[in-house]
């Protein structure tokens, strides 16, 4: 049979129901999923080193003759160990397989084998347990890929099935760039591509591969894009029209920073500018603690006015609280009646809020999830607003706006990104930035340290819980990871050199062992507790509140706390291994803690980081606008790592993932394929 993109896995050789089953697991259904299934690093088998010069615990290649037949002997446990002696004339080597006696007839005395493993050094003799051989000839991939995997089917397992059917030769993978682009931007064929990401010959290749596969990614998103960006202009809107905004105005408890009031225009001339041609589709970017409520009640309010209905959806059932609470009272003073709907609201609630907002009865509705449900219905839905954006998919939010004919869009975001960049990102979006705080806000006063003030960093953290406050301790990694010789396929491309690989990976902090010193040698008199993402929902929440409820003096945690976490007793946050760290994630770590009325420190532990990183970390010192840390971001690092570490954020709104990691560092790469995608749209 032919085989295209779209041929289901099950026609494979060698898919059954089960294996088909364990590929769907990680999203693979057909052809085109599994050859776009890519690897997450590479075993650098070209990185060979002699006997004499092997460290103890590297894992490197060796290029060794097998000397004599293997010895075999049984161990303790039974397992049968065979043990063949190789050597590359600079030493020997023992090389142990366990249980695999067909050894004993495919490796043969006097061949020559590219060995592949971790080395044990026994003074001048090394050893190889269990490594992967291959026949040696100067033809062999330096590369060998390393797939996400599940349990039951493994890297290799996945590697094999992608091999047989590259070696085919008869699935044709269709260019889907057009060719001026593919030549003007001088990509490698797409088919070619996925060729060279799966059997690398060589750095440079893999780098060409991934700029090409990264720009396909790209520029499909931007017609995604460009297609929304049409459709809005052909869209119906709710007609508004200029109103008087003055008792909204006097009834704000401060005066609106500049931000806010170029916001609050911006939103107003949406609504009701004579000339409007399709509804408003806005978001509302800016730090947490900037002040994008007011900005959102103002366009509640112009909509009411007008005689339409609000609708403003939250995440959480807390955030939706919160927004209520602040804003029912001072509506009511303005004759707009406000209601709360959510998963919590009783039955009988619930009927009366369906009842208002059917008949008009209710102009502005906060709530949770609870306002997609298909029971709400409104009498005149004129506006739509989705809070903390990044939570909801494009479908929830579009499911709200079909509630109402031609209704208006409000979004608003806490994660700081450059203008530039929100600019094609959330290209179908207006965008607002409230780049400025409200007066009177005291900064998280931030340092950068290293080991030798971890003592006193202790000690303040100790005298903090004493005054009754408490702390965070963030970590880069949930368990310890082990140097297992991988390379992580975004650092593979030309750029790559041996000698950096040749460093030694650094041993960073995990959560849970890290939690456990701390609880057991550094603070045994005070209530430590742990966090991170690998545990269960009802887990999580648990230490959560006992931590809300001060409960747990310190808290260590991965980036897990970066959202929604609000406890304004913390004052100190203490960040190991800090260069490990994006800036914008920094800056988004640091505003867990400043949130009450205490003084709040952010403590950025890195030892020996390197310039870059020092550099990096000192911004994080001298500034608090996250806009500003956010730009130097993009420029040091380039778009593809910022966009990865706020993927979350990102992607929610416009499907941009990054299969391709490490490739886009060029951000006029991303504006050309956006160019492009315009073009041929
Ligand atoms: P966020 O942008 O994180 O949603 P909020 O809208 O919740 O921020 O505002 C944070 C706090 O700042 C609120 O208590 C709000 O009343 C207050 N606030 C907002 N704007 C101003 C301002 N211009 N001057 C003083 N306080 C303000
Ligand atoms: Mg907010």
């Amino acid at each position: 049979m032919t085989l295209d993109l779209h041929t289901n896995i099950k026609n494979l050789a060698g898919v059954g129901s089960t294996r088909a089953a364990l590929l769907g697991k990680l999203g693979i259904k057909d052809i085109g999923s599994l050859l776009y299934h890519f690897p997450r690093a590479y075993e650098y088998r070209g990185n060979v080193k002699t006997v004499a010069s092997a460290q103890n615990g590297e894992t490197a290649s060796f290029v060794l003759t097998v000397t004599a037949p293997p010895s075999s002997a049984k161990t303790k446990s039974g397992k049968m160990i065979y043990k063949l002696p190789a050597t590359d004339g600079t030493g020997n080597c023992g090389v142990t397989f366990f249980n695999q006696s067909y050894i004993k007839t495919a490796l043969k005395v006097g061949a020559v084998y590219r060995f592949y493993g971790k080395v044990s050094r026994f003074g001048r003799q090394i050893e190889l347990s269990s490594p992967v051989y291959e026949p040696y000839s100067d033809k062999l991939l330096p590369l060998y890929p390393v797939y996400p995997a599940t349990e039951g089917l493994p890297s290799t397992q996945i590697h094999k099935l992608i091999s047989s059917l590259i070696d085919r030769g008869d699935i044709t993978v269709p260019e889907n760039l057009p060719a001026d682009v593919c030549e003007k931007e001088g990509l490698m064929p797409r088919n070619e591509a996925i060729r060279v990401i799966h059997h690398p010959a060589s750095f440079e290749s893999v780098g060409a591969a991934k700029r090409r596969l990264a720009f396909e990614e790209i520029y499909e998103f931007a017609l995604r894009v460009t297609e929304r960006k049409k459709h809005k202009q052909s869209l119906p809107f709710a007609d508004m029209k200029a109103c008087d905004c003055s008792p909204f105005v006097k009834m704000l408890r401060f005066d609106p920073t500049g931000a806010q009031k170029r916001t609050m225009n911006e939103i107003y001339s949406d609504l009701t500018r004579k000339d409007k041609t399709a509804p408003m589709r806005r978001m509302v970017s800016g730090d947490v603690g900037s002040g994008k409520t007011v900005c959102a009640q103002f366009a509640a309010y112009v909509t009411v006015q007008n005689g339409y209905q609000a609708a403003f959806m939250v995440p959480t059932e807390i955030l939706a609280k919160q927004h209520y609470e602040d804003t029912a009272p001072f509506f009511a003073q303005l004759g707009v009646k406000v209601r709360l709907l959510t998963g919590e609201t009783t039955a009988a609630n619930r009927r009366v809020i369906y009842e208002e907002l059917e008949n008009g009865d209710c102009d502005l509705v906060i709530g949770t999830h609870a306002l997609i449900t298909e029971k709400v219905k409104f009498k005149a839905l004129g506006l739509v607003i989705c809070d903390e954006q990044h939570r909801f998919g494009v479908a929830q939010r579009e499911a709200l706006l079909e509630k109402g004919e031609g209704a208006h869009l409000l979004v608003m975001s806490a994660t700081p990104i450059p203008r530039t960049l929100a600019l094609v990102l959330f290209g179908d979006l207006d965008v607002s930035v409230i780049d400025e705080l409200p007066p009177g806000r005291i900064p998280v006063r931030t340092v950068y340290r290293d080991e030798s003030s971890r003592d006193k960093i202790y000690d303040f953290i100790r005298d903090q819980v004493k005054k009754g406050r408490q702390a965070y301790i963030v970590c880069p990694s949930v368990e310890e990871t082990e140097d297992d010789g991988l390379l992580p396929a975004e650092v593979v491309n030309e750029k790559f050199s041996a000698e950096s690989y040749g460093r030694q990976v650094k041993k960073r902090k995990a959560a849970v062992s890290y939690a456990e010193t701390l609880a057991k040698d550094v603070f045994p008199d005070l209530r430590v507790g742990y966090i991170h993402g690998k545990l269960k929902s009802s887990e999580k929440t648990a230490i959560m509140a006992a931590f809300e409820q001060n409960e747990l003096d310190i808290l260590v945690s991965t980036t897990v706390i970066e959202v929604g976490i609000n406890v304004p007793n913390a004052s100190v946050m203490l960040v190991e291994d800090a260069d490990c760290f994006g800036l914008s994630q920094l800056h988004q770590l640091r505003g867990r803690v400043g949130r009450g009325k205490y003084s709040s420190y952010c403590i950025l532990m890195a030892d020996d980081p390197g310039d870059n990183a020092v550099s990096r970390l000192r911004l994080m010192e001298q500034e608090n606008n996250g806009y500003k840390i956010a730009e130097f971001d993009l420029k040091q690092r380039g778009p593809g790592d910022f966009i990865k570490e706020n993927e979350e954020k990102v992607r929610q709104h416009g499907m941009l993932k990054l299969r391709v990691a490490g490739a886009l560092d060029d951000v006029q790469m991303l504006y050309r394929a956006f160019a492009a995608a315009e073009e041929h749209s």
